[in-house]
């Protein structure tokens, strides 16, 4: 088995020559912690490394994955349509339309829809259309909220202890006027959004995770959600949702439905498309048709890829299963049986912590109880201990990143074996740590 491992090993020290920290972003590196791996497939829940070991994926690459890895139908669309043709460039599609249609008839925020291949694409988009739409600048964000790694956003989503309630810039290299222009408050505050909106008159957009994952769960406080909808729209400033995560994975008509609120802008990514890259700014005619006009007046919105045929077949199909078949709920109902699982576990054997998510996305943290309202909530929680847990997780064979704030996904392709393994392996490793 040693020898076996060197494999993964070899492939992560080879990529420490050629990619910056061995993996394409900071928080895939992360995977390190628990030691090199190196993955060469995924089927099902199942993720295989390079020397054949297997895991139960509940990373599911940040969440996309949300029918298991390489469904059938969604890759049997992809395979037909690069067989016709991969890429054109010029006009449009039968294909793109009928995932605009398709993208329409599902979210009540989206009259018009542009797809690109990322979320961060997509939230630039929302935000720039908003900001040519008001003559405004400045964007107002919530601590804990990630729309993407652009200037715009990439502030206040994960401060340390010292730097909450400040503009605290994610990345070095960040323009400090976009800094500068994006105002950090705290998730479910509404007083703090209208003391905002009534101190700047230069507001162009208020963005949220209307459930920010990006931090494990916190949940909306009843009606925080509707105050941010009537509070934007006195004051002329467009809504926008990011449900980059909860879109599709927490309900087929976006939690704008279930929450019934409704947003002047959507952006859409991760479970559209089952793991391939696509994404969507979407809302209402009068915003999206900006971007309608000649590159010179309107708004801008470009791409060479963007509303590419493989992305938007797997869209199409992941779209059709998930409006059509009872995936979401049925991937919910599991996702509740795992969280009451866990907490039975944590009860049973007395650890302090608690187990946060919704639908089919939990998150056991340690050292914190209380249900987690805010970004400081989240913050006590204690690292240490989740790290070793997901280590011992790992060696029973249960994947998903050693980050504390980060979340678990679960896909249709979950089903009772694998809640069965999960708690079997929970229940030894929680017994014995502490
Ligand atoms: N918005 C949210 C809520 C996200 O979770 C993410 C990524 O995790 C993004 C935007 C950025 O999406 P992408 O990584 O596709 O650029």
């Amino acid at each position: 088995m040693s020898d076996e491992r060197g494999s993964s090993r070899s492939v992560v020290e080879r990529a420490r020559t050629v990619i910056p920290g061995g993996a394409q972003t900071g928080l895939r590196a992360q995977a390190y912690d628990l030691g090199e791996i190196a993955f060469s497939g995924a089927t099902g829940t199942t993720l295989e490394t390079v020397e054949g070991e297997t895991f139960t994926d509940y990373h599911l690459a940040f969440g996309p994955v949300v029918l298991g890895h390489g469904h059938p139908e969604v890759d049997d669309a992809v395979t037909e349509t690069i067989d016709e043709g991969v890429l054109y460039g010029a006009a449009t599609t039968p294909l793109e339309v009928e995932v605009a249609e398709r993208v329409v008839d599902l979210l009540p925020s989206a009259e018009r829809v542009n797809f690109c291949n990322s979320g961060t694409e997509a939230t630039y988009h929302a935000i720039r259309l908003a900001r040519a739409y008001t003559g405004n600048d400045r964007v107002i964000k919530f601590e804990g909220c990630y729309h993407g790694w652009h200037d715009y956003v990439d502030v206040g989503v994960y401060p340390p202890k010292e730097r909450i309630g400040e503009k605290h810039p994610e990345s070095a290299g960040m323009l400090p006027e976009a800094v500068e222009h994006t105002e950090v408050l705290p998730f479910n505050d509404p007083d703090a959004v209208e003391a905002a909106l009534e101190e700047f008159d230069d507001v162009a957009a208020v963005i949220c995770e209307p459930i920010p994952h990006s931090v494990g769960c916190l949940l909306p406080e009843e009606g925080f959600l509707a105050s941010l909808r009537e509070a934007t729209a006195e004051n002329g400033v467009p809504l926008i949702f990011d449900e980059v995560i909860t879109g599709f994975r927490h309900s087929a008509h976006g939690i704008q439905d279930e929450f019934g609120v409704t947003p002047d802008l959507t952006t859409l990514a991760k479970a559209m498309g089952n793991g391939y890259p696509v994404a969507a700014v979407c809302g209402r005619e009068e915003l999206m048709a900006q971007a309608g006009g000649d590159n010179t007046s309107g708004v801008v919105i470009s791409g060479t890829y963007s509303g590419h045929p493989v992305g938007l077949a797997a869209a199409r199909e992941t779209l059709r299963l998930l409006d059509e078949e009872s995936v979401v709920e049925e991937i919910s109902a599991l996702g509740e049986r795992y969280r009451e699982g866990l907490e039975g576990l944590f009860a049973e054997h007395g650890i302090e912590g608690r187990v946060v998510g919704y639908g089919s996305v939990f998150a056991p943290q340690f050292g914190v109880t209380g249900e987690p309202r805010r970004y400081e909530d989240v913050l006590r929680l204690d690292e240490a201990t989740f790290e070793e847990f997901a280590r011992r997780m790992r060696e029973r064979g249960q994947f998903f990143t050693p980050n504390p704030y980060k979340r678990q996904h679960l896909s249709w392709a979950h089903g009772e074996a694998e809640l069965e393994g999960y708690l079997a392996a929970a229940d030894e490793v929680l017994g014995s740590m502490m």
